[in-house]
């Protein structure tokens, strides 16, 4: 029999057919919105008021967010700001040093094992001065166990001298763009990018398969994405491994699983061919709720840890420029491989010099391989000026920008790494709008907190959390924003016939929330609340997940 849902409204993002009062759905699928008259048409029914005072959107679609946020809740809560855990509990945020090292210590005390590791997330020391976090903070909070606090960016990992000595890297000399050194000619404790970080990540917590996420990230994972709204999610760096890979179709397939996950490859540990070869093989595997396929190609590291890569005159407080993380020769090469193949590949690019690199190596891969639909999609893209945006639109390029930096490191870019003008055209939506090119949000979860009526808060209204509009004239209407989490990101991942809108033939996967985000105001965006989300036809509420 049919369900048909009755609510307050309903906004379907489906442009021949924008609100509707009724939506009819059979088995995972939609049949159709309008009116109870127009849908009763299908055949038999039955009414379903629980949604009768709610507003229905179609299902968020969080276009870059990482699986991994669900497992980083078991290790110590390190961030400036504060954040819900997939409880629902509130972590207060940490305002200085001092305090996560309090927070360090603390931890230290309710362990019994005195060699277990402390892991900790979401540092972000641009907030603590102009110090950078050393292994001799860290050695405060113990220096017989091994402490390793991955930065909110995701690409840099500070630890102390006990992992430093773990990992074989407590000497002098070590010539490693990764790895700074101190005045005592040891290394400082912060590791850069992957090479350094996989050394000594092993030691506390952030191995290769943690990173690939497991079961308990799945599992947590999707009951923040419930939380949020959130019915599709990228998964945008996973190394996919085949236990891994199992595990993820297994829980993915389970009857209450509440989330679509659409995990990408990291190009990481393969040759470009054999990243093709295994791209191709991960398509087969997919399933309705596990999509595969997509390869993710890491170009450079990030703005505020000051390892993206700059064009000049580079970064505003004079540092030095960033770190290639794939070199220019690889990304070429896979390019070329993934075009003749008719692989889709999704690039970190964040600084304007990366955003170039790709955009030339696109060029010269399509006229090679000439693709009509490839939807290559440029990821952050944070720096990108007007001319960038063209010549994406020209290569047929998407781009998924990253307004939730203007709120949580705005002040940061205005002031120290990027300058006033490049910060305020920094995630530039409106110009990629009106140059035509298909554009996402997102929030990089863990990076910052899964939350699309969130970033499209950001994205409309630009503020800092000191209040300062950095970039007006770069934001955009809330119709465009709510677009933009849902079908524009559907897009971006090739899900937009399925997913993104709510109209006859999609997966039945809405939103439901308590206000309604075009009633509420673009200032109020963010505080739209949510009651849950469909998902396949199946109801999840978020006070039970
Ligand atoms: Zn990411």
């Amino acid at each position: 029999m049919n369900t048909i849902y009755v609510a307050r409204r309903i906004l379907t993002m489906n442009p021949a057919n924008p609100e509707a009062s009724h939506v009819a759905v059979r088995g995972n699928r939609i049949l159709g919105a309008g009116t109870l008259e127009e849908l009763a048409g299908w055949g038999e029914y039955r009414i379903d008021e629980q949604f009768a005072d709610k507003v229905i959107m179609p299902g968020l679609v969080e276009g870059h967010s990482h699986v991994m946020e669900g497992a980083l809740w078991r290790y110590v809560y390190c961030g400036y700001f504060d954040r819900v855990d997939p409880d629902g509990k509130t972590w207060p945020g940490l305002a200085s040093l001092e305090e996560v090292i309090e927070r360090l210590c603390e931890k230290d005390q309710q362990m019994d094992d005195d060699s277990a590791a402390i892991s900790g997330w979401s540092l972000d020391p641009i907030y603590y001065g102009d110090a950078r976090c050393s292994r001799f903070d860290l050695d405060r909070a113990s220096s017989t166990r091994p402490i390793g606090i991955l930065h909110a960016s995701g690409h840099i990992l500070n630890v102390n001298t006990k992992t430093l000595e773990l990992s074989n890297l407590m000497r002098r000399g070590i010539n490693h763009p990764g790895i700074p050194l101190g005045e005592d000619g040891f290394p400082t404790g912060e590791l850069k990018g992957p090479d350094a970080m996989t050394v000594a990540g092993v030691h506390v917590g952030f191995d290769r398969e943690f990173l690939s996420c497991d079961e308990t990230s799945m599992r947590e994972f999707a009951r923040l994405c419930v939380r949020k709204g959130v019915t599709t999610a990228a998964d945008l760096a996973n190394l996919l491994p085949d236990d891994a890979v199992e595990m993820m179709v297994r829980v993915s397939n389970e009857e209450s699983y509440p989330a679509r996950i659409v995990s990408l490859r990291r190009f990481q540990n393969l040759s470009p061919q054999e990243m093709i070869a295994r791209a191709l093989e991960l398509r087969e595997t997919s399933t309705d709720r596990l999509r595969m396929g997509i390869i993710k190609v890491i170009a450079d590291g990030s703005i505020q840890g000051f390892s993206a890569r700059l064009h000049w005159p580079g970064y505003y407080n004079g540092a030095e420029n960033g770190l290639w993380y794939t070199s220019p020769e690889q990304i070429q090469e896979i390019y070329d491989l993934a075009l003749e193949s008719g692989v889709q590949i999704h690039t970190h690019n964040n600084g304007d010099e990366a955003t170039e690199l790709v955009l030339d190596c696109m060029e010269r891969a399509l006229q090679k391989h000439p693709q009509p639909d490839h939807r290559f999609t440029m990821q952050h893209c944070q720096l990108a000026n007007v001319a960038q945006f063209r010549r994406m639109k020209k290569l047929g390029l998407c781009v998924n920008l990253f307004p939730n930096h203007h709120y949580y490191w705005g002040e940061q870019h205005y002031a120290k790494t990027v300058g006033p003008e490049r910060a305020q055209r920094m995630n530039a939506c409106a110009t990629a709008l009106r140059e035509g090119v298909p554009l996402a949000i997102h929030s990089d979860a863990p990076v910052t907190p899964l939350g699309p009526l969130f970033t499209a808060w950001c994205a409309v209204n630009r503020l800092t959390p000191n209040g300062r509009v950095l970039g007006e004239h770069e934001r955009i209407s809330v119709a465009d924003a709510l677009r933009t989490i849902t079908i524009g990101a559907a897009y971006t991942l090739k899900l937009d016939g399925e997913v993104g809108s709510i109209e006859t033939g999609k997966k039945a996967d809405f939103a439901v929330l308590k206000d309604d985000p075009l009633e509420i105001g673009g200032e109020n965006l963010k505080d739209v609340r949510i009651w849950g989300v469909v998902h396949g036809g199946r109801v999840f509420a978020a006070s039970d997940i």
